[in-house]
Order: C-alpha cells, then sequence, then structure tokens
C-alpha cells in the first residue's frame, strides 16, 4: 500500500503544555491568518492541564473540569494535531505521529521544530515505589488519588482493628516541592472537613507526614517563602520531616533511613526525569543537556543547530540577572544560590513559550529579529490546603485567604473566553457556600466477561483490523486465514494465538474464524505488555512462538 504523504508545516511544536500553548498563540498574533497553515502543535492530548490546580482536585475542593482546557480553543489560530509523537529524525525535519488504534503512523514534516515536552517521572531508583506510590502529574492521577484517600478513610471505618485503622489513616507524601506542600495542605484539610461524618474514626488518628531531602521545603523558591510554608503546614497539622530520603517502600510500610511508618498510601511527587524522546534525540544529534534539559541560548533557540527551539521544564534556558546584561547566566555558587537557568515553572514555560512564539514568527516573518529571554520572575504563589496559599510577590509574603483568592484570580484571568470564565466563576462562588462532595467517584467500568464464546462460522477479528487481545483456546477450533481466503493455520485447545500481532505492529495478519463451537480466554494488550515487560522468559518464549507463526 503506498504510504499517505506527510503533513508538512514551517514550525512543528511538539507538546501541549504551558510552553507549547503560549508559543502557538504568539505565533498565531505574529503571523495573524497565516498561523493556521504554517503552524502545528502536536500534543498528545487535546487538553492542557493547568498542573499547578491537581493538588485542589485531590482535596476535592475544585472540580476536575476546572483545570482542564481544550487546546483548540486557546489555540484557534494555528492547526492542532492531537497524536503521540512516536520519533523524530532531525536531519531529515520529520517526525512520526501515532494518532491512534485505527491508522497507522502519519509523518509530520518541520522547518522549525519547537521542543516543548515537559519531563516523566520515573521512581525505578526505590524500590517498591513505582508498584505502590501514587503520582501527580495528570488529571487521571489526582482523581485516583482523591478517591484512594476517600476509600481508605472509609474501610478505615469498617475495621476494628486499631492497627489496621492507623496505617489506613496515615498519608505520607514524599517530595516538599510545590506539588507536595500543595497536596499534603489539601489531604489534611479533606482529613478535617469530613471525619466529622465518621463518628467511630478517632480524628487524632488522620496523620499527614510530608518527607522532603533538602533542609528547606519549596526548592523551586526560595528558603524564607519554604520556612514560611513549613510554619504554616505545621500549623494546620500536618508533620513535616526535612533532610531525608525514602529509601524503599511496600504495600503497607515506607522506609526513611533507619525510620518507617506504617501506611498504605504513598504519594510521590518526586523523581522527575528527563524525557526519554528528547534523550536519544539529542545524543543521535550532539545536541547539548544539562541534567536531562536541551540547553538553549537566551533567545530559545537550541546552539548549533539552526531550526531547532526549546522552552519550558524540557529546556535549560539561561536565567537572566536582574539589571545585568541578559546573556550573562547568574553562576551557581552553591546549592542554594540561583542555579544558571530558569527553574521548571509554569510562569517561566508560559514566558519562554510566548518570547519563543514571538521570536519564530519575526524570523518566518523574514524580519529576523529576536529577542532575549529578560523575565526573572514576578513572585511566587503556591496553594497549601483548602483557601489557603503562600505567597511572596515584590519581596512580601504573606499567606491564608487573600493569597489563595489571588491564586485562583490568576488563574480565571488566564481561562480563555468569557462564558468559560463565567462558569468557572459560579462554580467557585457556588463551592464557597457548600461543603466538598465527597462521593466515591471510581472509574470502574463495567468488568466484561473475559472469555468468550464463538459458534462455527463467527469471524473474532479480519486481517488488517487493530490488535487489542491476547487468545487461548479452551475448547473447540480456530482457524485463521490469510488476507486472500487461504488456509494459515489452525489453534487447537490449549493453544494460544496473537503474540505476533502484540509484539509487532498490532495489526491482524490473519481473519480469525471458528471452525467449531469455541470457547476462548482474552487477555488485553495492556496486561500482557505488563506480563513480556516482567518476565524476560515469557516474552522470549512468545517471540519464538510468535516467530514460528
Ligand atoms: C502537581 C504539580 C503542581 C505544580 N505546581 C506549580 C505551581 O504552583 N507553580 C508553578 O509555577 N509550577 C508548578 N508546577 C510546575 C509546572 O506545572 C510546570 O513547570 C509546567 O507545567 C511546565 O510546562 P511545560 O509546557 O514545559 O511542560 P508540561 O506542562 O509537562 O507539558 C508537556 C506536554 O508534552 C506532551 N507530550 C509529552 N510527550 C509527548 C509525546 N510523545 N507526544 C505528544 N505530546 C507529548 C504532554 O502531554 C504535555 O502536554 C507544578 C507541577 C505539578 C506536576
Amino acid at each position: 500500500m503506498p504510504s499517505a504523504p506527510a503533513l508538512q508545516f514551517d514550525v512543528v511544536i511538539a507538546g501541549g503544555g504551558f510552553a507549547a500553548v503560549y508559543c502557538a498563540r504568539a505565533l498565531a498574533r505574529g503571523l495573524g491568518d497565516e498561523a493556521r497553515n504554517r503552524v502545528a502543535l502536536v500534543a498528545d492530548q487535546n487538553f492542557m492541564v493547568f498542573q499547578p490546580m491537581l493538588a485542589e482536585v485531590v482535596g476535592a475542593s475544585l472540580s476536575p473540569r476546572h483545570v482542564v482546557n481544550p487546546i483548540r480553543r486557546l489555540c484557534s489560530g494555528v492547526t492542532v494535531l492531537r497524536g503521540s509523537i512516536s520519533s523524530i529524525d532531525l536531519p531529515a525535519g520529520a517526525m512520526q505521529v501515532n494518532a491512534g488504534d485505527f491508522t497507522g503512523n502519519v509523518s509530520v514534516e518541520f522547518k522549525h521544530l519547537v521542543l516543548t515536552l515537559g519531563g516523566i517521572v520515573d521512581l525505578s531508583r526505590v524500590p517498591g515505589m513505582t508498584e505502590h506510590a501514587f503520582l501527580l502529574k495528570n488529571v487521571g492521577d489526582a482523581l485516583k488519588l482523591r478517591s484512594t484517600i476517600i476509600d481508605r478513610i472509609e474501610e478505615a471505618n469498617l475495621t476494628s482493628d486499631a492497627a489496621a485503622m492507623e496505617r489506613l489513616l496515615r498519608f505520607v507524601i514524599v517530595g516538599g516541592g510545590y506539588s507536595g506542600v500543595e497536596t499534603a495542605g489539601q489531604i489534611r484539610d479533606l482529613g478535617d472537613e469530613i471525619l466529622g461524618l465518621y463518628p467511630r474514626l478517632p480524628k487524632e488518628l488522620f496523620r499527614v507526614i510530608l518527607i522532603h531531602s533538602g533542609p528547606h521545603l519549596l526548592p523551586e523558591i526560595n528558603e524564607s517563602l519554604g520556612r514560611y510554608c513549613e510554619e504554616n503546614l505545621k500549623g494546620r497539622g500536618v508533620e513535616i520531616i526535612l533532610g531525608s530520603r525514602v529509601s524503599g517502600m511496600t504495600a503497607s510500610k515506607v522506609y526513611i533511613g533507619e525510620r518507617s511508618f506504617e501506611t498504605h498510601t504513598v504519594v510521590s511527587t518526586v523523581g522527575n526525569a528527563p524525557h526519554p524522546m528528547l534523550v536519544s534525540l539529542c545524543s543521535d544529534n550532539s545536541i547539548e543537556l544539562d541534567r536531562g534539559r536541551v540547553v538553549t541560548d537566551d533567545t530559545l533557540k537550541v546552539k548549533d543547530h539552526p531550526g531547532l527551539w526549546a522552552a519550558g521544564d524540557c529546556a535549560a534556558v539561561p536565567m537572566p540577572v536582574k539589571n545585568a546584561p541578559v546573556s550573562e547566566p547568574v553562576k551557581a555558587a552553591s546549592p542554594f544560590t540561583p542555579q544558571p537557568f530558569c527553574p521548571p515553572t509554569a510562569q517561566f514555560a508560559v514566558r519562554q513559550g510566548t518570547l519563543l512564539g514571538k521570536n519564530l514568527a519575526s524570523v518566518l516573518g523574514g524580519k529576523g529579529e529576536v529577542e532575549s529571554f529578560k523575565f526573572t520572575g514576578l513572585g511566587e504563589l503556591a496553594s497549601i490546603g483548602h483557601r489557603a496559599a503562600v505567597a511572596e510577590i515584590m519581596g512580601m509574603q504573606f499567606s491564608g485567604f487573600f493569597a489563595w483568592w489571588l491564586w485562583r484570580s490568576i488563574y480565571l484571568m488566564k481561562l480563555p473566553g468569557l462564558e468559560r470564565k463565567l462558569r468557572v466563576l459560579m462554580d467557585w462562588t457556588l463551592d464557597l457556600f457548600f461543603p466538598r462532595d465527597i462521593s466515591l467517584f471510581q472509574s470502574r467500568p463495567t468488568q466484561r466477561l473475559k472469555g468468550m464464546r464463538l459458534e462455527v462460522g463467527d469471524i473474532l477479528f479480519h486481517a488488517g483490523e487493530p490488535a487489542f487481545s491476547f487468545y487461548i483456546v479452551k475448547s473447540g477450533r480456530i482457524d485463521l486465514r490469510n488476507p486472500d481466503g487461504t488456509p494459515a493455520k489452525s489453534v487447537y485447545p490449549g493453544d494460544h494465538f496473537g503474540e505476533r500481532a502484540l509484539l509487532h505492529d498490532r495489526k491482524w495478519q490473519f481473519t480469525a474464524i471458528a471452525a467449531e463451537s469455541t470457547e476462548l480466554v482474552a487477555i488485553s494488550a495492556g496486561v500482557f505488555d505488563s506480563i513480556i515487560d516482567a518476565d524476560k522468559s515469557i516474552r522470549d518464549f512468545l517471540l519464538t512462538t510468535a516467530a514460528s507463526h
């Protein structure tokens, strides 16, 4: 089959977070009507997540609807392509984008590439963490954590075993950065507000413990606000352990050096790691990385690679010095003095994305004038619980309701469109007068029976369709036929099929028809992947059987 022609753009923005969206908006402003044909934004979700507010979803003080924004609305001036970038060939100026199960990879070509892919979470260095810790990176994580907290409280309410009750009501948060302090504050407030509904539960058993490896909280910002935040959280009953690292965990215990706590709920906000695609792109093309971030100059261009730009968490952008020549980066004298590169925070990602878009529009428009990144930060705000935040703006520190109100007002200003602003404002106003929604919302889709029965002539799948399962025949017989209808193989009781498609291109090569009344068990592609990742001998065995088909 001839391959589909590539989509071609002057600029492709890889990613759909703050840096990407603000870059696309600046390009749309700079290029006007031309932007839609010249600029594409490629992101694996069609909405942007406002990560700084995820902790409020955990604490049930914000609806998940209010922390996401449709990228098509935010970036209506450019082409938006929803798909996962699977590879980038920089010398060829092309990337492969996977749009979904029913279409193959689409080739997207570019003259300029903007890297705004953020980072990933890698917890593999702490034994047990990958398996047991809860994360907070996207809306799904926030909803899962919220329902788990409520579930733990419900379970504690039903047990008469005092030790089990303690374990269920103890919540440990690892990492004292933005997301750690926000999550600790939110869980504390959620417990305080709803425990009154559970008269069987002694309030003092509900404990929230925040563990941070550094000497003060909020290492992304400054020490004084970190100390301020620590006092505030302690005052509200959060226990804080500084200068300690988690060394391991099981389903019921977390180890911190010599100490340990019995708990079933550990939230990890650490383990940020470079995006693997960026790491391989940089090593294949000799691009400089600083601790996994792509090094740019102060105009957001990647050095020695014309047409390559980067911004946001995945970029190491020189931090401008206040009242100094902008190109001179700050020298890092100790771990507590400013780093030479901008911090990985939303306010920097937004400013970098906007400047990058402006500079690119100037290059594409033929002017070629590019500006340097001059932003050094407006101040800092971190929400630390229900209707409470800590802030430092223009050297002044404050906390409580005013800081929190400021925090929400800034968010509201950033929402696209009057209608959305009004809807969110109305919901927030109503929330001020009513208690949190603590219904135990779990996305539990109805479980389908994994076993199935086919009658003679029933078709299980057609050649060319996407493969979602691996099958084991319990009784009867399945015939596999080539696309031209000729027989390929028959599968009998105790035998299996599907591994070849799942291990390779996830497409069926054969059509499967029941030759007799047949009983099958289907194992989903996700479970299949977990099994072969976990056990090399099973993987090797299936690779051998796949090759023999
Ligand atoms: C819980 C939490 C709380 C935070 N609180 C604060 C705060 O209070 N203040 C603050 O300033 N900062 C905060 N931050 C940090 C802030 O959210 C980040 O600095 C910011 O999101 C970085 O933006 P970005 O665009 O660089 O990356 P991201 O927002 O991470 O965006 C990366 C994008 O790339 C997409 N992507 C990745 N891989 C692919 C692929 N293969 N194909 C297609 N698309 C892909 C992702 O889906 C995503 O859309 C917080 C972060 C978290 C997680």
